[in-house]
């Protein structure tokens, strides 16, 4: 299986490679990743391997593509499996010589592929992902598998006690009641405003008694900040400061995790968390909602959503309505709601 885009992309593939042992029980089943999300994979109780492409490092150009080729090529894999639709993870198959390379219609380099699938633009990415199997289980139900998938993090006992010890430095006790909060994203758009994290925070330490904790990755850190400088009640902000998988065990401390449509939201549903996910430029029609029951999507219904598949580094109309028009009682309502129900 190749999936060489971001965190929330391979944390969506998940169900597929439990789908693949499921249906393969004996074979060699491995992952290729960029290094980044190679450790989310590691341990994943389906996988015997995951490999590195380092497309943007020692795998750059063409030179770095024959070389990876020339390493997948050594391993015979039978068969590939590409969620990932760009032109060069099509090519880097083809160069491989794996003989059969099952892929998406839309890819860009579909016509590198010896099985072609249409990919349902309609339906969740888990599920999109999932309708891979299709030319190799004939006859087996999307959403069947669907149901018994579930995302996976790698993350263990180390991480946790990482968590705990880190937790515990700032005061937070194991029986507190702990929300987390993931502030950032890429896009601009996809970011809830921050005097908005920051009235929640507010709220939830001074009248909820919870402790909180920011988390998300050295490039959310100015958001973040500008979070912690807005709030009254000072929150725990590891922001920058753990590894994924130690974010995965931060998470697995928490109660709730309230967060932008990002990478950390499906991490959140790995470790079973309900969450609260504030949704602007982008819609759950998008296939990327929180792929959970226990999940409250908090948005504004615009004409104008969604104004692009990922976002933008400014709202197109300039008025950002789609974030700015969310209040901190009804993020707060579904955290409450969240919290009697789970
Ligand atoms: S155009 Fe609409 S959906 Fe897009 S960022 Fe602006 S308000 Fe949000």
């Amino acid at each position: 299986m190749i999936q060489t885009a971001f965190l929330g992309d391979v944390v969506l593939t998940t169900p597929l490679l439990q789908a693949l042992r499921d249906r393969f029980p004996k074979a060699y089943l491995a992952a290729l990743v960029i290094p980044g999300t190679r450790e989310i994979l590691a341990g994943h109780p389906s996988l015997d391997d995951v490999l590195v492409y380092d497309k943007k490092g020692r795998d750059r150009g063409w030179r770095g593509l024959v070389s990876a080729a020339r390493r997948l090529r050594e391993k015979r894999f039978d068969r590939c499996l590409i969620p990932h639709r760009s032109f060069r993870s099509a090519l880097l198959v083809f160069m491989a010589g794996i003989p059969v390379r099952i892929g998406f219609v839309q890819s860009l380099g579909s016509f590198l592929y010896t099985q072609r699938v249409r990919r349902d633009s309609s339906r969740h990415e888990v599920r999109r992902n999932l309708q891979l199997m299709g030319p190799l289980s004939p006859g087996d139900s999307v959403d069947s598998a669907a149901a018994a998938g579930k995302l996976w993090v790698s993350s263990d006992q180390e991480d946790r006690d990482w968590a705990n010890r880190r937790l515990a430095e700032f005061g937070i006790q194991e029986n507190d009641r702990l929300i987390a909060i993931a502030p950032g994203s890429v896009w601009a758009t996809k970011r809830w405003i921050p005097e908005g994290f920051a009235a929640v925070v507010d709220d939830l330490i001074a009248n909820q008694k919870r402790k909180v904790v920011l988390l998300g990755s050295r490039d959310d850190l100015p958001v973040v900040d500008e979070i912690v400088a807005r709030c009254r009640e000072k929150p725990l902000n590891l922001a920058g400061k753990t590894s994924l998988r130690q974010l995965a065990g931060v998470l697995k401390r928490c109660e709730l995790l309230i967060t932008n449509d990002n990478g950390a939201m499906h991490v959140g549903v790995a470790q079973d968390l309900p969450i609260v996910a504030v949704f602007g430029s982008t819609t759950l029609g998008l296939g990327y909602g929180p792929f959970t029951s226990k999940a409250a999507v908090v948005e504004r219904p615009l004409d104008c959503r969604p104004c692009g598949k990922h976002g933008y580094p400014e709202c197109p109309l300039g008025h950002f309505n789609c974030m700015k028009q969310i209040a901190p009682s009804e993020v707060l309502a579904a955290v409450k709601r969240l919290c009697s129900e789970y």
